[in-house]
């Protein structure tokens, strides 16, 4: 029986890691669960329905101590990192955006492993994340679940290069993304997931936190980091060895698959997501990315080479644009030009150290508000 603790309950992650839970019980059992303040019922039912004897939230929880009698409630800004901090076997972070990073801190700094699926956590703060140790962290996000496990086909002296895949999004196959909507950005071809995680797939921007989140993560340089466009999000992503070959993880788009391995590895769960039906036929595409069209890619590569903290820059400044976007304030190609912008205003802070998540937060607030003037200025 394996004690898990799951941040972000409530959102596409988290709910999805907790129907692998209900279909394992002689599995897994939660131990503990924090949301945000945006579906507090959700977050009830959850908490009766695996008599979960702790919960976490952000917001006022008084709520939550009438409907769970018996439950140990903590809530306010801090309550995620107390339940990051719950004894346990593993973590899973299923917090969207950098507000994910001290809740990984938090399980690290107290010997618990860590299913991350919050990316920003390695982009905002990775060389924090990555000084307590390489293997205490499972990848969660499908690439990243991909490259970890083709990566133990040979030894990382000998990976040639890494090979993300993306599906291209919405626009893929759109030449003037300038007049593209909310809605048909929200729309995505092959993955369901929550609202932010959407926009950045549509821009690219979450292919550039990846190969950022894949640096931290194996250790590997930018220029050894590449990405390509795979329409079918059937192979998850690649490593290439010294010797030209290139190992790939292969199975249909759905998250069941990468959560059930983090959240169980070593041992991998019986049936956790169907696999591939050989019996129908299948064509595999690979296109080359964009790179006029969808800038942010090489943008986040230029940044992430400067250093930890024009990463951290490149990620709030989307923050902000992305949130401005999903008010309808701006054009959708507003977004990584906001960034841009962003980044090279204050890229020459890149040396600046990054010392605690103090550091990570002060360089965050001075790009949030470059990203603020820079729309204004719109
Ligand atoms: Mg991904």
């Amino acid at each position: 029986m394996r004690d898990i603790v799951i941040l972000g309950s409530t959102g596409s992650i988290g709910v999805q890691a907790l129907e692998v839970i209900a279909a394992n019980p002689t599995k897994f059992r939660v131990v503990g669960l924090s949301a945000g303040s945006n579906n507090l019922e959700r977050l009830v039912e959850q908490v009766k329905k695996f008599s979960v004897p702790i919960v976490g939230t952000t917001s006022d929880g008084s709520i939550l101590r009438e409907a769970l009698p018996g439950v140990e409630v903590i809530d306010g800004p801090h309550s995620s990192l107390q339940i990051a901090a719950l004894s346990c076997d593993v973590v899973l972070n299923g917090i969207t955006g950098s507000i994910g990073l001290g809740p990984t801190l938090a399980a690290l700094e107290v010997g618990n492993k860590v299913a991350l699926a919050n990316k920003e956590s390695l982009v905002a703060g990775g060389d924090l994340v990555m000084a307590h140790g390489r293997d205490r962290i499972i990848p969660v996000d499908s690439e990243h679940s991909a490259l970890f496990q083709a990566m133990m086909a040979g030894k990382i002296a000998d990976v040639e290069k890494v090979i993300l895949t993306a599906s291209g999004g919405p626009f893929r196959d759109v030449n003037d993304l300038s007049k593209v909507s909310l809605a048909d950005a929200l729309n995505h071809p092959t993955w369901s997931m929550g609202p932010v995680v959407t926009i950045n797939s549509a821009t690219l921007v979450n292919k550039g936190l990846e190969i950022i989140e894949a640096h931290y993560l194996f250790d590997i340089p930018y220029n050894k980091i590449e990405a390509v466009i795979h329409p079918q999000s059937v192979v998850h992503s690649m490593v290439e060895f010294k010797d030209g070959s290139t190992i790939a993880q292969a199975s249909p788009p759905n998250m069941k698959g990468p959560i059930a391995y983090a959240i169980a590895h070593p041992d991998r769960v019986a049936h956790a997501m169907p696999a591939i039906d050989w019996k129908s036929a299948h064509t595999w595409t690979f296109v080359p990315i964009d790179h006029e069209r969808f800038p942010a890619v090489e943008l986040a590569k230029r940044c992430g080479a400067l250093g930890g903290a024009v990463a951290a820059m490149y990620n709030a400044a989307n923050e902000v644009a992305v949130a401005a976007f999903m008010k309808e304030e701006i054009p959708f190609t507003a977004i990584v030009d906001t960034i841009e912008k962003t980044v090279t205003k204050l890229g020459g802070q890149a040396q600046s150290v990054v010392r605690d998540i103090k550091d990570v937060s002060a360089i965050e607030n001075d790009a949030r508000r470059v990203a603020q003037e820079a729309l204004a200025k719109r």
